[in-house]
């Protein structure tokens, strides 16, 4: 009998409804210390001028800080805001509330594990480095797919390495899911982001760390997602699901991993700034090899919602490019247990994963 299953934590409260981003007064005033402690919101700038903006619930000194989603988070921007926050107010903050997507979600985890640990948050990137509890945070995701919501890790792109902040610590306090706040996202984002999550149930289902845990909530997430891409649901209803599937295909990578697509979609997203959600799309059109029903639905997905990947991504790389790439993809070694099992060295290597790079 092998012992040492994982022990994580999962997120201890969670409200989920239409208008429910209304509740967050609510929700914030028994975690306020003191009118000297502010909560501060890191809202995507896509909000700013934006009904939303009106809505969000400040008392006392509180501060938004609209952060632009443009490029993926970085230990240096994590560690900006937090010097930003010391040098603004006397008292630690009462909390960190992120609004957007995945990207301000990683972005408020990270402020607010580093506002509670010293030093850089490069640091802490890796398993389990984290010493002290974060301070309070909140998630309010507004579009859906990452999963960001529900996970244990904040992915930051640091000095050294692209690479989550993986701790107890991480996950959020609490989490609001309000479908109406996915309203705005335009079409090719709301796929792209979508299929983050339906790639994350491909690579779990498929992966041999699956256990019933994970399968049930990647089969549920599976069923949504099918639901959401394939079928013909009314906007609401299409709203609600994506975002029910994007927390349960979270769920199903907490005790499993992701895979091939993911581990590939790291090394583009490295070299080039390739966004997770297209990358992991460019990447995964081309391993039908390794995922042949995955890809098969998602090129009828495509299809149906007429999304056109860019093309020549990798068209004029230099070896040394694809060498950092290939570097990159390698490294995510537990990603590649998971695809392929225990002798997954025998199975893939540099040139294999070059000849999907060249395709991209
Ligand atoms: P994102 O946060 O990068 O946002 C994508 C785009 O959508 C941005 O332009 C943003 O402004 C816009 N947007 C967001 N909500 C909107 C709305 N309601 N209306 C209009 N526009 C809106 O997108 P994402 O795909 O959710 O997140 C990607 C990030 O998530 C990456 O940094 C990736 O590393 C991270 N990620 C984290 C985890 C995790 O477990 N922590 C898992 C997967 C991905
Ligand atoms: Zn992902």
């Amino acid at each position: 009998r092998k012992l040492g299953y994982r022990n994580f934590p999962m997120v201890p409260r969670v409200v989920y409804g239409r208008g429910s981003f209304d509740q967050l007064a609510d929700i914030l005033l028994p975690k306020r210390r003191n009118s000297d402690a502010p909560m501060i919101f890191l809202v995507d700038d896509f909000f700013e001028g934006k009904e939303l903006q009106g809505r969000i619930p400040l008392l006392f000194n509180d501060q938004i800080i609209f952060v632009s989603a443009d490029e993926e988070p970085k230990t240096d921007q994590v560690d900006a805001l937090v010097a930003q926050l010391r040098e603004t107010f006397d008292e630690p903050p009462s909390g960190i509330i992120g609004i957007g997507g995945g990207t301000l979600l990683d972005l408020a985890k990270a402020v607010a594990i580093m506002l509670n640990n010293t030093g850089k948050a490069e640091r802490y990137q890796g398993w389990d480095l984290v010493e002290k509890p974060a301070v309070y945070h909140v998630g309010v995701p507004t579009i859906s797919g990452t999963g960001a919501e529900v996970s244990r890790t904040t992915v930051l792109l640091g000095p050294e390495k692209k690479l989550g902040i993986n701790s107890d610590y991480t996950v959020f306090d609490q989490v609001v899911l309000d479908p109406e706040l996915v309203a705005t996202v335009p079409k090719d984002q709301w796929f792209y982001t979508g299929m983050d999550c339906f790639i994350h149930c491909v690579e779990s289902l498929n992966g041999t760390y699956l256990n019933a845990f994970s399968q049930s909530y990647g089969d549920t997430a599976l069923t949504l997602c099918k639901e959401v891409f394939l079928k013909d649901l009314s906007e609401e209803e299409a709203q609600d699901k994506l975002m029910m599937a994007s927390w349960h295909g979270g769920m199903s990578i907490a005790y499993s991993q992701v895979g091939i697509a993911h581990a590939l979609s790291y090394g583009l997203s490295y070299l080039l700034g390739v966004k997770h959600g297209i990358g992991n799309c460019l990447v995964f059109q081309h391993l039908e090899e390794f995922y042949p029903e995955g890809v098969q639905m998602f090129n009828q997905m495509l299809k149906k919602h007429q999304i056109k990947l860019p093309k020549g991504v990798c068209a004029n790389l230099s070896k040394e490019d694809f060498n950092t790439m290939i570097t990159v993809a390698l490294g995510m070694e537990a990603l590649w247990e998971n695809a392929l099992g225990r002798d997954w060295k025998k199975v893939i290597g540099p040139k294999k994963l070059r000849s999907i790079y060249e395709k991209i």
